[in-house]
């Protein structure tokens, strides 16, 4: 059977090395294995992450190399650090090198130099709560949705969980006695996403070990500090409790009428809906 293909340029950005695993893994690794061309970017090197005091330093070179691990596995063509300082759960207002004190007008447009130069169809960015509310994930949807505007990109996709349906998930776990479902500091309504404004939730089945793979290449957020971390919990999750709790991820996509759930997230440029920056015409067989 033949069909025409047609390829898109997928842009990922991203706050902190892991998020792109936790949040995009599965849609990065599924969209390069469909032959898309999809570029990772990070704002910061997470040098704030989890660590204790020993591990501290020269923990910004240690967690790119493990994002270069991450984007390896998930099939990126290319990685793009923008060099901001991480600022933390708990930011200094006065720390001028802080991504969260950053002008957004000026990260933007510098953001929308790189989307030009790739001609990128999408853009993933996080939705408008920052996910759980890390300071530096609400400044990439800021920062991320004045760039699209600015380099006119035709889709952008919000990395998000539905609020409910993610909290029923750790509550049963935790009923079960998992230790995984006590690890999430969620309580509150204002996370992530409510259910009626997703627009995407896609299947990531096909790509469950490329996610899982790439989440376990940041053995710093493993082990950082004295205690087990959750990232080493989610790793170690028996494949069908990992599949019930990362094969399926969900966007809003900016503009688009919700609920579809759709799967496809080059639904828009696939429907002419959006025009593509460019489209190649191929035979699929
Ligand atoms: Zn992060």
């Amino acid at each position: 059977m033949t069909r025409t293909r047609q390829q898109f340029t997928l842009v990922s950005f991203h706050a902190h090395p892991d998020d792109e695993a936790l949040l995009t893994g599965g849609l990065l690794a599924r969209s390069a294995a469909e032959g898309h061309r999809v570029v990772l970017v990070t704002a910061t090197a997470g040098e704030r992450g989890l660590a204790d005091d020993r591990e501290r330093e020269g923990l910004a070179a240690l967690r790119m190399v493990e994002l270069a691990a991450s984007a390896e596995v998930l099939g990126c063509a290319r990685v793009v650090a923008l060099g901001y300082a991480d600022s933390g759960l708990h930011p200094d207002p006065a720390d001028p090198t802080s991504f969260v004190n950053q002008d957004v007008a000026r990260c933007a447009e510098e953001l929308a130099q790189l989307l030009r130069q790739e001609r990128a169809d999408v853009l993933t960015i996080y939705d408008a709560n920052g996910g759980y509310g890390h300071p530096d994930h609400v400044q990439v949807h800021r920062v991320g949705l004045l760039a699209a505007r600015l380099a006119e990109t035709p889709v952008v996709l919000e990395a998000t969980v539905p609020g409910r349906a993610f909290t029923s998930v750790l509550r049963a776990l935790a009923f079960l006695g998992h230790p995984v479902g006590g690890s999430a500091p969620l309580g509150t309504d204002r996370v992530f996403s409510h259910p009626r404004v997703i627009t995407h939730r896609v299947r990531v089945r096909g790509a469950l070990l490329q996610k899982r793979a790439a989440m376990a290449a940041h053995g710093s957020q493993r082990r950082g500090g004295n205690e087990r971390r959750a990232m080493d919990r989610f790793v170690r999750l028996p494949l069908p409790i990992f599949w019930l709790v990362f094969g399926r991820e969900w966007y809003v996509e900016h503009g688009r009428e919700a609920p579809d759930r759709l799967d496809d997230p080059f639904a828009s440029l696939r429907s002419r809906q959006i025009r593509p920056w460019r489209t190649r015409a191929g035979l699929d067989s």
